[in-house]
């Protein structure tokens, strides 16, 4: 096969391997360059299929210790941890050669290898062998994706300092684990281990967890945290992390400045990711970064090379795989000519928690800074008669309406199933629906959605059930 093609895309996560698939379907010759072994970047490999599997096998083991708080007495319940991970890289292996079949039934050219700019048509790919070749390319779509980033001095070992790929692959429990940091990553590797037996301590340098959240939704779902007894230390600042003769120290200063040490066995650092920009060689070519090192990009995803394109972790916004994918089909369609578009308005966001956490749209926070005027409908899961039902209660849903229109601008909430349920709330924003619509719209009984429906209504005070 020639090593000539109208596009080429670095990288086989979900923005690249998804905007090749759409190219190909568009009629162009189409290249996906990956270093993995696998595709499907770090959302397949290292992100969010893993840590849900964990996620979903986590909360079975410790829902089923608790069983006969219900009623159901099935003896002693045991963690194989050792069968739980394999189970979780079956999930992964199995969706990455799905991502592989994809590209060749879409006759996606797949190349294994590292990608760098010779020039702004040439690729040099060198394989896991240090084999080089160079492909040529009418036009690129970068799609390198992020990776962790690390406290200065601090580098991941990943066994006793892990980044959240370690923490998806540890050998045994630890007794104590200490997250630096209470984004939406530490807290789900968080209630992973803790679900599994350590006593995890968060330490946060603001003064509320999952930053960009709704305020109200971070409190409620701090408390709730809390509650399964994963310990905050927020406002706080990590000084130094050190390997002892024991384990780890963890030396932090509070909001006091007073210095204080905590030991453990694992540190996972969890305070954010970086774009793969540095191995590139982008300056080769001239492309121009952002001062986070993303890649700058018109509202076309085009750089300021003109042949060359950018989308997913390694540009600005949302390091979501959603919003990846959504971007792959859009510069595709632009490259082809069309109005690709993606709505930044509407990009939903869910923390796998239990219960999870779903939010979509502009946070009260956002809309006071915007001088917005709004009104809020809430309604609390307790008055929900299938969370009743199945004794998951916590939590509560909430729409941020326009004043005047009552146009939907948000909507946020913790509950069971709340990762599905936001579907349909990003579903009805991008119909510009207001709250009357919802409110009027019929939902199943006995069900979750029917939260949504009382919240609707309670943003003209009118709720039925609270
Ligand atoms: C633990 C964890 C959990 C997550 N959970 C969720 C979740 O539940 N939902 C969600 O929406 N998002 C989640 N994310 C975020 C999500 O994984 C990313 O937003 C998404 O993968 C970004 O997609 P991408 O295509 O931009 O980049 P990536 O998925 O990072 O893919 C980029 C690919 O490019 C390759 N690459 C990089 N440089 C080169 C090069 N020079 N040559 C060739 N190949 C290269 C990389 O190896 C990688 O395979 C999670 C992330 C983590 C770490």
């Amino acid at each position: 096969m020639s090593d000539k093609f109208q596009v080429v895309v670095i990288g086989g996560g979900p923005g690249g391997y998804v905007c090749s698939i759409r190219l190909a379907q568009l009629g162009y010759k189409t290249a996906c360059i990956d270093s993995r072994s696998t595709l499907g970047g770090t959302c397949l490999n290292v992100g969010c299929i893993p840590s849900k599997s964990l996620l979903n096998l986590s909360e079975k083991f410790y829902s089923t210790k608790k069983f006969s708080e219900e009623g159901i007495e099935i003896g002693s319940v045991k963690l194989n941890l050792e069968k739980m991970m394999k189970n979780k890289d079956k999930s992964v292996s199995t969706l990455t050669k799905g991502v592989e079949f994809l590209l060749k039934k879409n006759k996606v050219t797949y190349i294994k290898g590292h990608a760098s700019f010779k020039s702004g048509t040439k690729i040099l790919v060198k394989d896991n062998n240090n084999k080089e070749k160079i492909i040529e390319t009418e036009k690129t779509v970068i799609c390198t994706g992020s990776e962790s980033t690390s406290l200065q001095k601090v580098n991941f070992d990943e066994k006793k300092i892990i980044s959240s790929t370690g923490a998806l692959s540890l050998k045994s429990v630890p007794k104590k684990m200490v997250i630096i940091g209470g984004g939406y990553i530490g807290l789900e590797m968080g209630s992973v281990w803790s679900r599994l037996g350590s006593e995890i301590y968060v330490v946060e340098f603001l003064d509320h967890i999952t930053p960009g959240m709704d305020r109200e939704i971070s409190k409620e779902f701090l408390k709730i945290l809390q509650k399964q007894g994963i310990k905050f230390y927020l406002e706080s600042k990590v000084e130094n992390v050190a390997k002892t003769s024991k384990g780890m120290t963890v030396k932090y200063s509070n909001k006091e400045g007073k210095k204080i040490d905590i030991e453990c066995d694992v540190v996972l650092v969890a305070i954010g990711r970086k774009p793969n920009t540095e191995k590139l060689n982008l300056g080769k070519i001239g492309i121009e970064l952002d001062k986070n090192k993303k890649i700058k990009v018109d509202k076309k995803y085009q750089t300021n090379v003109k042949n060359i394109f950018a989308i997913g972790d390694v540009i600005e916004g949302p390091m979501l795989a959603h919003k990846a994918e959504d971007e792959g089909i859009a510069v595709a369609e632009i490259i082809d000519g069309q109005a690709g578009h993606v709505n930044y308005n509407v990009i939903p966001g869910v923390v796998y928690t239990s219960p999870e956490v779903a939010t979509v749209g502009k946070t009260e926070e956002q809309l006071k800074k915007e001088q917005i005027n709004y009104k809020i409908g809430k309604f609390s899961l307790t008055a929900n008669s299938r969370a009743k039902t199945i004794n998951e209660t916590e939590g509560f849903v909430k729409i941020l309406a326009d004043s005047k229109t009552d146009k939907v601008l948000g909507v946020h909430m913790i509950s069971s199933h709340a990762g599905e349920l936001i579907a349909e709330m990003a579903l009805a924003m991008e119909f510009g629906a207001s709250s009357e619509d919802i409110a009027r719209t019929c939902h199943a009984h006995p069900t979750f959605s029917e939260a949504l429906k009382e919240s609707a209504l309670a943003v003209d005070k009118r709720a039925i059930h609270s």
